[in-house]
């Protein structure tokens, strides 16, 4: 099949999440299973790109096109800078969508199907159903949409509407319309031939009222054409055993003792006390609502109060560094924190860090606890999304599960599943046979990808 992948960010040129990974690692297996794929994504100012050409190869049958703007994407940042959207968005993203369909003409590529991702991409399936609909070029084209975030939806004033290029009237509620303004996430979802996310269970949720972020009711429309397919991880970019950011690299067999010493790493350069056998709870992610902060806040104290370390690593909103700062001042042998985003800093918390957590409100897919279960870190999560998908509650009688789960979202069963962490830290058997299960754990992107290549193929049919 000839695939086309339309993405804003692309591991290795442009990344500010988990977005790029996917973009980054589905074309290869892609091609693996025996598909020509075509990559289409902006060349930013700050894209990691040495060569000038618009296209670049990537593999025996793979190719990344750049779509190049000076005045759009010869910025700083890829959406915003210093915290604020780009006020111009709309026009940004509406001219890598047009721009798509120009080159896949240029380069001859007439595709199967047209892989969209998240709103900035969210245009392609409405302009193929309207501008290109009778397009002898586009003729077998069908389209997906993935949802990497619902949150995020591409909301626009209503009287930027006809900067879209549309031909034709969408603007209506089995369009674009939403609540009188323009929402490009919707009309992809409505005109797109099939609609996937990140994993199984956050294809359900975001069905519901709860976390449907008002398009509930125009997915549940679509539901039949809704799949989950759970993300993979890279697992040569995620190597403890090769990790050149590592002090002390570690296979499952060397795992304890190198834990012990790269926790020693991390504790001197916070100041923390050195104390190889006092566990570590590590964080790493965006400071932001959705990735729990709130509730750790709720616990921190209680955490210290049962003598263990808590570790953070990450950026986001003024609050929650202002927060974690607090907790470091009222608990200066016991928090720590880098609040910076730093590749490096993160794969050292991860290696350290005894349990990992990530009590998610909801969480689509979620990368941080498989790198954390990789680096024998052991999450303890919410129940929710991905980490639902990802995450089984360990038994050790049955000797089953790779972590810590709890469901209500109150600070009381928080801090249950992290009493229930501490019990088996200190039963050495149990936590080396937690650790051992942890270490072995796989999501492949060969899964992953098998399962994308069964919905295109449905599609096309
Ligand atoms: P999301 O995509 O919602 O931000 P994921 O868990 O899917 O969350 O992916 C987050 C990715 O970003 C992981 O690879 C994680 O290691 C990385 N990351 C998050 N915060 C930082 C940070 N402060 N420094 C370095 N890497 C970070």
């Amino acid at each position: 099949m000839k695939i086309v992948i339309c993405a804003s960010e692309v591991v290795p040129f442009a990344k500010t999440g988990g977005l790029a990974d996917v973009c980054g690692a589905l074309p290869p297996a892609l091609e693996k299973l025996g598909h020509e794929v075509v990559v289409i994504t902006p060349r930013y100012k700050t894209s990691n790109i040495k060569a000038p050409e618009p296209i670049v190869r990537i593999g025996e049958n793979v190719r990344v096109c750049f779509v190049e703007h000076h005045h759009y994407f010869g910025r700083e940042g890829l959406y915003g800078e210093a915290g604020g959207e780009y006020h111009d968005n709309l026009e940004r993203f509406t001219h890598f969508c047009h721009e798509s369909f120009q080159i896949l003409k240029q380069i001859k590529f007439s595709p199967d199907i047209i892989h969209c991702h998240d709103w900035h991409a969210a245009l392609i399936p409405v302009l193929l159903k309207t501008n290109y609909h009778d397009d002898p070029f586009f003729k077998n084209a069908r389209s997906m949409l993935t949802i990497h975030n619902l949150a995020y939806q591409g909301v626009f004033p209503k009287r930027q509407y006809d900067k879209l290029g549309v031909d034709g009237h969408v603007f209506h509620t089995q369009g674009l319309e939403f609540y009188d303004q323009v929402n490009i996430l919707k009309g992809g979802i409505i005109f797109a031939d099939v609609i996937t996310t990140v994993s199984p269970q956050y294809s359900k949720e975001i069905q519901t009222h709860e976390l449907g972020c008002a398009l509930d009711g125009v997915l549940r429309n679509r539901a039949l054409d809704v799949y989950g397919i759970l993300n993979g991880l890279d697992y040569d970019v995620w190597n403890p055993k090769d990790d050149s950011f590592l002090d002390f690299p570690f296979g499952s067999s060397d795992v304890n003792e190198h834990k012990r010493q790269n926790k020693l790493v991390v504790q001197a350069a916070l100041d923390l006390p050195l104390k190889e056998k006092i566990p570590v709870f590590g964080f790493v992610g965006r400071l932001c609502e959705q990735k729990g902060l709130d509730i750790i806040m709720e616990i921190i104290d209680g955490i210290v109060e049962r003598e263990a370390q808590v570790i953070f690593t990450g950026v986001g909103d003024k609050k929650y560094h202002r927060m974690i700062e607090e907790a470091a001042h009222r608990h200066p042998r016991h928090v720590g924190k880098f609040l910076t985003f730093d590749e490096r800093i993160a794969h050292k918390i991860y290696a350290a860090s005894d349990f990992f957590l990530m009590p998610s409100v909801y969480e689509p897919c979620g990368l941080g606890q498989m790198i954390a279960l990789r680096y024998g870190a052991i999450p303890i999560v919410h129940k929710t999304g991905g980490l639902a998908d990802t995450i089984h509650l360990y038994d050790p009688i049955h000797k089953t599960g790779n972590g810590f789960v709890f469901t209500e979202y109150t600070k009381e069963a928080f801090m249950e599943a992290v009493e229930e962490a501490l019990k088996v830290y200190r039963h050495k058997d149990q936590m080396e046979d937690l650790l051992d299960q942890a270490l072995r754990y796989r999501f492949s992107w060969e899964k992953s990808a098998k399962e994308y290549d069964r919905i295109y193929q449905k599609c096309i049919l």
